[in-house]
């Protein structure tokens, strides 16, 4: 059980990225000093969104300079503050090396900031992005679970350096935090998983895969049709509110499923079609599998991934984050529609 001081610093990784940026509007705007280190403090293009911010709230922000691969680089940032919010990793499908642009920032990035949370005794509480990708590797896992749907006492078993790469990037830095967490017990770790991220940036041009998978439901890349591929989905603004409610509610402990819905990439692609008629050229069907598996390589994928997903039912229980966090969850159709709105309007999808 820990209470977090409201009036000391709080430490944000990641906060230039898609799902850190309303949790850093959601402190500024209660008055927060966020202490966010960066990989480049003087890249005022990419801090733009948030001093934005900052200039209208009543909270401030402070950029040090931070790598996830270098160890220590966290420490000064750290200084004073009593919880830290650890969002930086990468989200990306297309990668050339898993092991470096994947494994290594997560997983030595999670060391390296949980490193510096033990030298640094004013931290009481870590609170760790992960992921349902810890959770599930592939959706034909989901067959092994009860009424076909993960919980948080499920790990993934499935995932390797070569097949879901990210999936398994996120299990084993959730994996390692545990760890180091377990050897102390001066801060606690809660952890916050979330299925896909959708709904308006507020960096609309952030590096997080979400932009592109929802850009490709809009932009003709899937006008022929669309794989059967099951996900859960939740708004980035639900997601700030989970992170906020795991870091102040002193009573959080574990792990927490973030999923407003089990859902598949059609039916978010008819819930685009009811706002915007046929002016996009939104997919009306499925791809047959066969053909999805026979063209995989050509859109980058692996068909070991095809074959262990398309067509499966991926769903997850999100009962625990409802109970014990008291989340309310905005409806799948307003984020989606919302984000791509955004896109036409930033010019990522062409009106
Ligand atoms: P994003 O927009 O690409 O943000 C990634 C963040 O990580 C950026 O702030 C980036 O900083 C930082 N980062 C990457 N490599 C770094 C390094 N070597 N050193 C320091 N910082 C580094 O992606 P996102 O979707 O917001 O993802 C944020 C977190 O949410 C990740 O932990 C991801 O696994 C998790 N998550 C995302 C989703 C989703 O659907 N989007 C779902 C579940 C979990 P720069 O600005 O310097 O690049």
């Amino acid at each position: 059980m820990k209470h977090i001081n409201k009036e000391k610093p709080v430490l944000v990784t990641g906060a230039t990225g898609y799902v850190a940026g309303w949790l850093v509007k959601k402190l500024l705007e209660q008055g927060f000093t966020v202490h966010a280190p960066v990989r480049n403090p003087a890249d005022k293009e990419k801090l733009q969104y948030l001093d934005a911010v900052a200039s209208k709230t009543p909270g401030t922000i402070k950029y040090f300079k931070a790598d996830l691969l270098k160890p220590g680089s966290y420490d000064e940032a750290m200084q004073e503050c009593e919880l830290v919010f650890h969002t930086a990793s990468p989200f990306i499908n297309t990668v050339k090396d898993a092991q470096r642009d994947l494994v290594e920032p997560a997983l030595t990035g999670t060391k390296n900031v949980l490193e510096s949370v033990n030298k640094t005794g004013s931290v009481k509480r870590v609170v760790l992005t992960s992921s349902v990708a810890a959770i599930i590797g592939d959706a034909a896992d989901c067959l092994n679970y009860p009424n076909g749907a993960a919980t948080e006492a499920y790990w993934n078993t499935t995932s390797t350096v070569n097949h879901m790469p990210y999936n398994y990037s996120k299990t084993v830095a959730e994996q390692a935090a545990w760890e180091i967490n377990k050897k102390q017990d001066r801060w606690d770790l809660v952890v916050i998983n979330p299925s896909l991220v959708i709904g308006p940036g507020l960096n609309p041009f952030a590096t997080s895969e979400s932009f592109n998978i929802v850009r490709q439901i809009g932009d003709g890349s899937m006008r022929f049709g669309i794989p059967d591929l099951s996900i859960g989905v939740v708004d980035v603004r639900d997601i700030a509110d989970a992170h906020f409610l795991a870091g102040y509610t002193p009573a959080a402990t574990g792990r927490h499923i973030i999923s407003t819905q089990n859902i598949n990439l059609l039916e978010l692609a008819n819930m685009l079609r009811k706002r915007y008629g046929n002016a996009y050229p939104f997919p009306t069907r499925f791809l047959p599998k066969s053909l999805v598996w026979l063209l995989a390589p050509l859109a980058g994928f692996k068909r070991k991934m095809i074959a262990r997903n398309v067509g499966y039912a991926w769903k997850v229980d999100n009962t625990k984050s409802i109970k014990e966090l008291g989340i309310h969850y905005r409806p799948v159709e307003e984020s989606i529609v919302e984000m791509f709105q955004q896109m036409l309007d930033s010019g990522m999808v062409k009106k």
